[in-house]
């Protein structure tokens, strides 16, 4: 996750939830990358070391445990910057250019300067930061599957050249949630219609409750459809009770729920669930030292790892001195 904003419902259900699952089977990584952050925010890091903190707050309240999975900031291990240096040996830039979301990213944002070599070579950065540990697998949502194949070309290239030292990774889909933002829209920070983890239950309430449900339900004896209706699909995340849910459904079809109560049901069910990565999230604000222990720890770890992964690395391609 790059710093550059806190997390929110659409990153916990499309990919953290599926990453807390995944650390209790598998030796995993877990990175804030704060180098990506610079490829696009080069020219305003004020809030790059808060939103860091953040993440991994994020990060630790909604399950990443330390005790099971490596949680690293990716500047503090040097050497994916050395191996991102030698793969960007092997990028061409025409490749470079094609990757589809560096001409979408571009024509999109006008009030970031993405003109840069930082911007155009991110891929590189990733591709390092994944084959850096050897990864069998990236749990990735379905748009960063271009990536990831592009990760798997340069790897391929490396070996072809050098000898087989990097593995081949391949992408790790959940299936994906949907989550749509308090607009119907997908949640995303940049179109502001974003709750953050770290919303409280009042900020909740406050973004829900003016939420537009089915628009042709212009009143409260009009039958509604929830299946054109964002906050059906908040109770398909929330609500787990299947004869409430069976209620709803039924009852907002023939208007006998309104919405107004609708949204009270799902506000309640966004509390049970909620609550405790709420309380641990709170905790864990007040201990600031915690957060940056656990990068420093986590990332001394990382560091082992990359040493061995950079020698192997630097004695296929014949760099150093021998
Ligand atoms: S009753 Fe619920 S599901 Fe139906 S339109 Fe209203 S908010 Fe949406």
């Amino acid at each position: 996750m790059r710093p550059t904003a806190k997390l929110h419902l659409g990153n916990y259900f499309s990919v953290l939830k599926n990453w807390v699952k995944l650390q209790e089977d598998n030796e995993c990584y877990f990175c804030v990358v704060d180098w990506h952050a610079l490829t696009s925010d080069y020219a305003d890091t004020s809030l790059i070391r808060y939103y860091t903190r953040e993440i991994t707050i994020d990060y630790l309240s909604c399950g990443l445990d330390p005790e099971k999975s490596v949680i690293f900031l990716q500047s503090q291990v040097k050497e994916h910057a050395e191996l991102f240096l030698l793969l960007g040996m092997l990028a061409t830039v025409g490749r470079l250019e094609r990757v589809p979301t560096y001409k979408e990213v571009r024509a999109e944002i006008k009030d970031k300067d993405l003109s840069t070599f930082g911007f155009l070579g991110y891929p590189v950065l990733m591709a390092a930061d994944i084959l850096m540990y050897k990864a069998d697998a990236v749990p990735v949502g379905k748009d960063q599957e271009y990536h990831i194949e592009f990760t798997r070309e340069i790897a391929r290239k490396f070996n072809a050249l050098y000898g087989n030292v990097l593995a081949v990774p391949r992408a790790l889909f959940a299936p994906i949630a949907k989550v749509p933002g308090i607009d119907g829209r997908k949640m995303s920070k940049s179109y502001g219609n974003a709750i953050f983890l770290s919303d409280t239950f009042d900020e909740v309430r406050k973004k829900i409750m003016p939420m537009v449900t089915d628009t042709n339900r212009k009143r409260r004896t009009d039958p509604g459809d929830p299946d054109k209706c964002p906050i059906w699909l908040y109770h398909l995340l929330f609500n787990d009770d299947e004869e409430s849910r069976n209620m709803i459904a039924n009852g907002c079809r023939k208007a006998k729920i309104g919405c107004v109560d609708c949204k009270k049901i799902l506000l309640q069910k966004i509390k049970e669930k909620m609550e405790p990565i709420w309380e641990k999230r709170a905790k864990l604000e007040q201990d600031q030292n915690y957060i940056l222990d656990v990068l420093k720890t986590g990332s001394q770890k990382a560091r082992e790892t990359a040493r061995k992964t950079m020698e192997s690395v630097n004695e296929a391609v014949r760099i150093g001195l021998r």
